[in-house]
């Protein structure tokens, strides 16, 4: 529910209100930047009796959110979130790069990929050390010992990095490596780990589930938000259809619907999304042409080596290919994006004006 001010609204009207909505025990979201003419209201709304809220002194009216998630919703934050790491921003003018192996492996392979994501422009390195495999059998991941020496080839570069955490007991362990806590897609209903991860003070960098719906997907998000941490970051990674030829399917149509229902960055992953290397490069350029916010790509240096998903990895040379094919579509996409964001901005100027 959304209760829109009246223009010439009264500071004590203003409290008057806040503070009979509280009375009712729901909680208030204040828009920022719209001169307060704008209430938002989460919460159990049972108590909550529209015509009574519409005949307080100040209110021009009350609006019902159809959509069941709120924070993550466009309608309660009208402007873009912007997260920021370190000296990168996710969510701004420029898509990010985020690169690095499916899996830490050793030292030595961690040093020199994220030397090679860093030199070529790559802004966040990434790098499981808990990796959810389909088979028990299958390679797990270093666990602490992998973290820290991502931390430390993160540190040496200058790149924040960006882990995988599967369990709610894990959260301490890998908070002093991690700059960025990455939930994977089979966790992304673990309504217990998204209420954890919620009160932690690091970025959160939610996967969507394999056949996750976009309610689903921001309902989620809606799990980490409405328990305190405003740090989160969607992210498509494909999810499963009827096609045989690639690993899941790359819904591209995800990117632009999520940046017209919520404000949340959104960043792909045509690694996983096509589990193939031949097409990381087009699909990332749709994904980024189609509006996203930045994309995670899989590197490792000798791909036919590597201990997890060897055959969705990029090695150097077609990340420096995928880099080169970005930057010529770049300044195009970047265009698209400041035209966006001025249509926002207008958007929340004159925000009353465009309510139902
Ligand atoms: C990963 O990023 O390595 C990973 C396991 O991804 P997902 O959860 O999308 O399968
Ligand atoms: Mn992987």
């Amino acid at each position: 529910m959304i209760i829109v001010l009246s223009h010439d609204i009264r500071v004590e009207q203003y409290e008057e209100i806040k503070q009979y909505l509280l009375r009712k025990g729901v909680r208030l979201h204040e828009s920022e930047g719209i001169e307060k003419r704008i209430l938002g209201i989460i919460g159990d709304k049972r108590d909550l009796d529209r015509n009574a809220i519409e005949a307080l002194p100040g209110v021009e009216k009350v609006i019902p959110i159809l959509e069941p998630y709120k924070l993550a919703s466009r309608k309660f934050h009208p402007r873009n979130t912007v997260v920021t790491v370190q000296n990168v921003r996710i969510g701004e003018l420029n898509p990010v790069i985020m690169a690095g192996p499916c899996a830490v492996e050793t030292e030595e392979q961690i040093w020199d990929i994220a030397r090679e994501v860093s030199e070529r422009g790559g802004q966040i390195l990434r790098g499981g050390v808990y990796k959810p495999r389909t088979s028990p059998y299958s390679f797990q991941g270093l666990g602490v010992q992998g973290a820290k020496w991502l931390e430390q080839a993160g540190k040496k570069y200058g790149l924040p990095v960006i882990s995988e955490v599967m369990e709610i007991e894990d959260i301490d362990t890998l908070h002093p490596y991690v700059d960025i806590f990455q939930v994977g897609a089979r966790n992304m209903q673990n309504f217990k780990l998204l209420k954890a991860l919620g009160r932690v003070d690091k970025p959160v960098f939610m996967k969507r589930g394999n056949s996750a719906t976009l309610n689903e997907f921001l309902m989620s998000a809606e799990y980490i938000l409405s328990s305190g941490n405003e740090k989160v970051i969607l992210c498509e990674r494909g999810i499963r259809t009827f096609v045989e030829y690639t690993r899941n399917t790359f819904d591209l149509n995800i990117v632009p619907m999520i940046k017209n229902v919520s404000h949340l960055p959104i960043i792909i992953d045509p690694s996983h999304a096509t589990g193939r290397t031949d097409l990381i490069i087009p699909v990332t350029l749709a994904g980024l042409a189609a509006g996203a916010d930045g994309f995670m790509v899989e590197v490792h240096p000798k791909p036919y080596e590597a201990f997890s998903d060897g055959n969705q990895s990029l090695n150097y040379s077609q990340f420096i290919q995928l880099l080169d094919d970005w930057r010529v579509i770049k300044d195009s996409v970047l265009m698209l994006r400041k035209r966006k964001l001025e249509e926002v901005e207008k958007h929340v100027s004159d925000y009353s004006a465009h309510l139902p």
